[in-house]
Parts: structure tokens; C-alpha cells; sequence
């Protein structure tokens, strides 16, 4: 038995943001931010929507009107985390009425939110005085994230760092420069949960072959749209975020391992000649799982089977049935058998995989030749 590299070797926990780990509560501020020359923000949503957008705790179906039953960032981060980290309400500010928004004039999203939050911080400067919880009169992307909406019609999400701002109040002086997620008036919850988990660290899927339709939150999806479509991060960002731990085997020569949800549920299988540098992840996923709320646009019911090359810009790809599509979004149902595996240099690794349906919503993975 060679000895087996580290989860840590295989990039468990190595996304942090100011090396601190996405474990516990983040504060959260939600901000709306509105112009006077596009609809006001209560035309599109009721203002509750926001508050529960953010900070609800709601039952499926999620909806945004009758009733107002939004799916929740700090659930939808809760879940996908196996409870281990969420938002922490810090308040919704606004709407902020900001006068008339002209495109020509735009100085770009960085300094229009430092502007936005210097509005923040004239009303409540406590929310960015509180953050500083390492008290060095800075807040930082470790210690507070913001989602800010502004009601332009069209607005693309996305997410960028506010020019810092400087706050002071009665026995604290400082500056705040965090992660702002931005999203617009009709923005889908798929979205603004992407752009929130970049302040976390996560990279864009969307790339990469056929783009993962469906399969991660780092995948793409539309702009704007009134719908509550919700579908987990994909297993190694819950790896390097430190939100699972894969049970890792070797490839070769054969074996086989239970494939469920949860923590540990996914499994690893690397090879000697590769070690950390290159593996593959199998995980269990479907739309209807009875533990899972977030899952509900999953696109099918079996396994995903990550290639991983670490190091490599787009070195992350799910390989989609029936034949190990780059990026594809087929999912490898029971009784499933996939072609031989290959590694990045085209060597094949002489093995294929085979999956069954088994017990309690359990999948039995096999890899031989
Ligand atoms: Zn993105």
C-alpha cells in the first residue's frame, strides 16, 4: 500500500479569502441602491423580498410572488456546506435613492459602489465598524461580504471590488474595500448566488467544453429572469473550499465504493503515476434528493465524474455520458458504463467506470478494465 497524498495535497481547504476559510457565519449586507430614471425597485419585487432573499429560511417551492418565498443565500450556502458555513444578517439597506443613472457618465461598478456604500456608511456606520473583527481598521474580503442591487433594467451581474472607502465613527476610523456582488431588479437567485460564492472564491465553470450546464453554480445562466431555479456548487469546489472530504482510492488496479450525498459521500481516485497533480471525482447528485432543497434544477438522477488537473486554468471538468464529454452535462445514470479513462496527456488510465443503482438512494461505483 503506497502511502495515499493528503486531502490538503488535493486541494482541500486551499480556497480562503485573507487565509481565512469559508467556515462559520459572514456577515452579509444587502444593499439597493435606486435611480430615479429606471422602475423602482417595489414595482419589480415587494422590499420583503430581499430580506427573505437573503436571510429566510424557506420550504420548497421557492417563489418570488404569491407567496413571497424566495430560495435563501444563507440556506442555499448552509446546505451546500453540510452546515459548516452561511451569511450572518448584518442588515438590507435602502433603497438608497441615488438621482439619475447616466451610462455615458458611468464611472464603473468599482467606484459607483464605493459611492453606493459611502451612502451605507453616512446612515449606519456600525455595519462596517462591527466587521472589523480583527479590530486593524480595515474591513476586508474575510470579514464582510455585500450584495448590491441597483434597479437598472439590463444590469449584468457580476462581482467586483469596491474602491476602498473610508468610514469613521465615534472610536473607530478606517477603510472597507470587500467583495460586492451585483445583480439587477429582476436578477435570477442562480445568479446572485454565483456572483455572492466569487467573494468566497469560487471560479467560473462556464468555460470549459460544453460549460456544465445545470451541474455547478459556476456554470452560466440567464440574466434576467423572475425564476427560483437552484442547483449545488460542484464537488471540488466543496473540496477546496473545505465543505467535503472525497474518501480517496487508488485506480488501479480495480475496486469499488458506495457513492452517496453528504460530507464524505463523493470518493477520489487518483494513481501513483499522477498522485495529487491529476485525479478524478465521482459524486452523487439528483434533482429529488428528500435531504436537499437547493438541488431542485439538477439534471438528472446518478453520478458526475469530475477530471481534475490541479494548477490549470479550466483544469476542472466533468466528463458527461454517454462519452466523457468535456464540460457535458450527461449524467451517469445506473447501469451505466463509461468508455476507458484518460488522462490529460491522452495516456489512458485503464480503466472505465460502471455504476449501479443500489440501496437508500446509494449508488455502487466500480472502476476496472
Ligand atoms: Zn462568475
Amino acid at each position: 500500500m503506497s502511502n495515499t497524498p493528503s486531502l490538503a495535497e488535493f486541494g482541500h481547504g486551499t480556497v480562503k479569502q485573507e487565509g481565512r476559510s469559508a467556515t462559520g457565519g459572514r456577515p452579509l449586507l444587502i444593499v439597493l441602491g435606486e435611480y430615479s430614471n429606471f422602475p423602482a425597485f417595489d414595482t419589480v419585487h415587494s422590499l420583503q423580498y430581499y430580506e427573505l432573499l437573503g436571510f429566510g429560511n424557506p420550504a420548497s417551492p421557492f417563489s418570488t410572488e404569491n407567496p413571497v418565498n424566495p430560495a435563501s443565500l444563507r440556506e442555499y450556502f448552509r446546505e451546500n456546506s453540510n452546515g459548516r458555513f452561511w451569511f450572518d444578517r448584518v442588515g438590507i439597506i435602502g433603497p438608497i435613492q441615488l438621482g439619475v443613472y447616466s451610462g455615458a457618465n458611468d464611472p464603473g461598478p468599482e467606484a459607483r459602489s464605493a459611492g453606493i456604500l459611502s451612502r451605507v456608511a453616512a446612515l449606519a456606520p456600525e455595519m462596517f465598524i462591527n466587521a472589523d473583527k480583527n479590530q486593524d481598521q480595515h474591513v476586508g474580503f474575510d470579514e464582510l461580504c455585500v450584495v448590491l442591487f441597483e434597479n437598472i433594467t439590463n444590469a449584468q451581474p457580476a462581482n467586483r471590488i469596491n474602491n476602498p472607502i473610508h468610514v469613521s465613527g465615534d472610536s473607530w476610523s478606517g477603510t472597507v474595500q470587500v467583495h460586492v456582488a451585483g445583480a439587477g431588479p429582476l436578477t435570477p437567485f442562480y445568479q446572485i448566488a454565483h456572483e455572492l460564492s466569487h467573494s468566497l472564491g469560487t471560479v467560473d465553470m462556464y468555460n470549459t467544453g460544453q460549460g456544465h450546464y445545470y451541474l455547478t453554480l459556476m456554470s452560466g445562466y440567464d440574466f434576467y429572469a423572475n425564476d427560483q431555479g437552484t442547483v449545488h456548487l460542484d464537488i471540488w469546489h466543496k473540496l477546496v473550499l473545505g465543505w467535503a472530504e472525497p474518501r480517496p482510492f487508488q485506480l488501479l488496479p480495480r475496486g469499488t465504493a458506495e457513492v452517496r450525498e453528504g460530507a464524505d459521500g463523493a470518493i477520489l481516485l487518483w494513481d501513483e503515476t499522477r498522485r495529487a497533480d491529476e485525479y478524478f471525482l465521482i459524486e452523487r447528485r439528483r434533482s429529488n434528493s428528500p435531504s436537499l432543497k437547493y438541488e431542485l434544477s439538477f439534471p438528472g438522477d446518478g453520478v458526475l465524474i469530475w477530471h481534475v488537473q490541479q494548477g490549470v486554468g479550466n483544469g476542472v471538468e466533468h466528463l458527461g455520458a454517454p462519452n466523457l464529454t468535456p464540460g457535458g452535462s450527461g449524467v451517469w445514470g445506473p447501469g451505466e458504463q463509461t468508455p476507458l479513462l484518460h488522462w490529460s496527456d491522452g495516456q489512458s488510465t485503464g480503466v472505465r467506470i460502471t455504476v449501479t443503482g443500489i440501496a437508500d438512494g446509494a449508488m455502487q461505483v466500480t472502476w476496472d478494465n
